[in-house]
C-alpha cells in the first residue's frame, strides 16, 4: 500500500490519504474513499454542532 493523493470535493485542495487511514478504512470495511480533506471533515463536524440552537 501507498499513500494516496485525493482531491477534496469541498475546498478542492489535494490531501494525502495515508496508508494508516487506508488500513483503517479496510478494517471498517468502508467501500468509499474519503471525499473531503481532514480540515473540511473537521469543519463539517464542528459546523453541524454549532448550528444546533442553544438556549
Ligand atoms: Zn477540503
Amino acid at each position: 500500500m501507498q499513500d494516496k493523493t485525493l482531491k477534496c470535493k469541498d475546498c478542492g485542495c489535494e490531501f494525502v490519504w495515508t496508508v494508516g487511514e487506508q488500513q483503517f478504512y479496510l478494517e471498517k470495511d468502508f467501500k468509499n474513499e474519503p471525499t473531503r480533506c481532514p480540515d473540511c471533515r473537521r469543519a463539517n463536524k464542528a459546523g453541524r454542532q454549532q448550528r444546533r440552537p442553544r438556549y
